[in-house]
C-alpha cells in the first residue's frame, strides 16, 4: 500500500486543503470549551523537509504551540492530534511556555516512528503500525508466547551493553532498574528493515541510550510482518542504524568471577581539596569509589559533589546534618533522608541509592524506610578520623583489607585524603581493583548466583 499512497497524496491537494479545515474545526472547538482568554490559533501546513509528502500542522493553546505531521491516514493522524491536543491542554494549565516539536525518525510502508519533544523534556517516541492505524507496543511485535523470552533476552543484552559503555555513569542498581525486562522499559523502539532500536529514557535530562538490535537475535520470535524485508525500508533512502548488536553477550563478561575487588567508601564530605585530591589519584588508577555525602557539605561543595558523579564514582546518603537517627523521631529520620536524596539528585541529575547512617547506628525505623539491601556499613574502620595521621592509617589499612571489603574512609581531613592516595596506590599494586559499592554488591549477587547454578 505504501508507495501507492505516496503516490496519491503527491497530487491531491485538495485533501490538504479539507485537512485545514478540519484542524481549524478542531480549534474552533478548543476555543469554545476553553476559557476564552485562551487562544487558541492552527496556522497552514507546511511541507516535511526530509519526507516531502508529509503536512506540518501547528498548533496552540495560550502559551503552549506545537508542530506535527500530518500523514493523511486518518487513524494515524486522529491519534497524533488527539496526543498533542492533550499535552498542550496540560501544558496550557501549568501556565509555562512551552513548545512540542517533532521528527520522523522512521517512515516505511509497515511502520512510522515519530519523536515528540517537549520543551525541558526527553523525547517520546511513538511507532505506528500503518496498516493497522495503530501504535504499537513491545508486546504487538512477538509471537504471544514468546513475549516473556523475548523480553529476557532484550534485557540480558542492554544490561550488559549498558555497563560495558556507561557514558552516563549509571550506578549497577540505576542500570538494574532501566534494564529490567518489564514492557515499559522497552516501550519506545523503532523498526528498521534489519533491527530495532530501543530506547532507554536515562532520565528526564540526558538523551535516551539507543541500543539497537539485529532481527536475527529474536527473528522466530517476531511476527511476520516485522521481520526483515522491504516493506521496511525506510521511504527516504535506505537508513539503517549504525552499530547493530546481532550477538548475545558471553554471560558475566563485564563482573568476572575471579576479580579481586574492593570497596573505598569517604564519608562526611563532599570537601572542596580534600574531596579533589581523592578523586585525582583515583583517576590515576582507574578506580572507582564511593562517597556518603552529608546534605550540608553537599550544599556548600556542590561543584565537588558534581565532579564526583561526572568521574563516574557513587554517591551514597549520610544524612542531612549527620545527628544520631536512632534518637530522632519516625519524621526526622524520614526528613534527614529525603532532604539529602533530593539536593543530591538537583546537584548531579542521580538520586542516590544507598545509605549509610551516621555513626553506623540504626534501628527498625531506618532499615526499613531505607530498605535492607540499600542499608551500607563497612566491613574495614580504617580510624582515619581518629589517628588523623597516614603513616599509622595506611599500614593498617594495608593489612587488615580482603578481597570483598567495604573500606571506611572520610573526605573531610587532609590526613585522610593522603592515606587515601597511598592506599590506593599499594593496593593497585597488589592486584586490587576499586569498584562502587553498587559494583560490588552486583559482583557478590553474581558470584552467588554462579554458585548456586
Ligand atoms: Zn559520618
Amino acid at each position: 500500500m505504501g508507495k501507492d499512497r505516496l503516490k496519491k497524496r503527491e497530487h491531491n491537494m485538495l485533501q490538504l486543503y479539507v485537512m485545514l479545515i478540519s484542524v481549524l474545526a478542531i480549534s474552533m472547538t478548543i476555543n469554545l470549551s476553553l476559557s476564552k482568554k485562551v487562544s487558541t490559533t492552527a496556522s497552514k501546513p507546511s511541507m516535511d523537509t526530509v519526507y516531502e509528502e508529509v503536512a506540518v500542522s501547528t498548533l496552540s493553546i495560550g502559551h503552549a504551540s506545537a508542530k506535527f505531521p500530518v500523514f493523511d491516514l486518518e487513524e494515524v493522524d486522529k491519534y497524533i492530534e488527539a496526543y498533542i491536543q492533550s499535552r498542550l491542554t496540560s501544558i496550557q494549565s501549568t501556565g509555562d511556555e512551552r513548545s512540542i516539536t517533532y521528527d520522523i525518525l522512521h517512515y516505511s510502508q509497515q511502520t512510522l516512528s515519530i519523536s515528540f519533544t517537549e520543551t525541558g523534556k526527553a523525547a517520546e517516541i511513538m511507532t505506528f503500525d500503518l496498516e493497522k492505524g495503530a501504535p504499537l507496543a513491545f508486546k504487538d511485535l512477538i509471537l504471544e508466547e514468546y513475549v516473556s523470552d523475548c523480553l529476557e533476552l532484550v534485557a540480558e543484552i542492554a544490561s550488559a551493553e549498558l555497563k560495558e559503555h556507561n557514558n552516563a555513569s549509571l550506578s549497577a542498581k540505576a542500570i538494574s532498574k532501566l534494564t529490567a525486562p518489564e514492557v515499559e522499559n522497552y516501550s519506545q523502539f523503532i523498526i528498521y528493515n534489519q533491527a530495532i532500536v530501543f530506547n532507554l529514557a536515562l532520565n528526564d535530562e540526558k538523551a535516551p541510550y539507543q541500543l539497537a538490535l539485529s532481527k536475527q537475535l529474536f527473528n522466530e520470535m517476531l511476527l511476520d510482518v516485522y521481520k526483515a524485508g522491504e516493506h521496511h525500508d525506510d521511504l527516504s533512502g535506505n537508513y539503517e542504524p549504525a552499530n547493530i548488536i546481532a550477538e548475545r553477550p558471553t554471560k558475566g563478561s563485564s563482573l568476572s568471577i575471579g576479580r579481586k575487588v574492593i570497596a573505598l567508601t569517604f564519608d562526611d564530605g563532599p570537601k572542596a581539596g580534600v574531596t579533589d585530591t581523592i578523586l585525582d589519584a583515583l583517576k590515576d588508577y582507574g578506580a572507582k569509589a564511593t562517597f556518603f555525602a552529608l546534605g550540608t557539605s553537599s550544599e556548600a561543595n556542590a561543584a565537588t559533589l558534581k565532579r564526583i558523579a561526572e568521574e563516574g564514582h557513587e554517591i551514597g546518603n549520610h544524612s542531612w546534618d549527620h545527628p544520631k537517627l536512632t534518637s530522632e523521631s519516625s519524621s526526622a529520620i524520614a526528613e534527614q533522608i529525603d532532604k539529602t536524596k533530593t539536593l543530591i539528585e538537583q546537584i548531579t541529575g542521580t538520586a542516590p541509592t544507598l545509605f549509610r547512617p551516621p555513626y553506623g547506628l540504626f534501628d527498625e525505623r531506618i532499615t526499613s524506610y531505607v530498605g535492607k539491601e540499600q542499608l551500607i556499613l563497612w566491613d574495614i574502620d580504617t580510624l582515619d578520623w581518629k589517628y588523623r595521621n597516614a603513616d599509622i592509617v595506611v599500614p593498617a589499612t594495608v593489612d587488615s583489607v580482603k578481597e570483598g571489603s567495604i573500606i571506611l574512609m572520610h573526605d573531610i581531613y587532609p590526613s585522610s585524603a593522603e592515606a587515601a592516595v597511598d592506599i590506593i596506590q599499594k593496593l593497585s599494586q597488589q592486584g586490587y581493583e576499586f569498584v562502587t559499592v553498587s559494583e560490588l554488591l552486583e559482583i557478590k549477587k553474581q558470584r552467588l548466583d554462579a554458585s548456586n547454578a
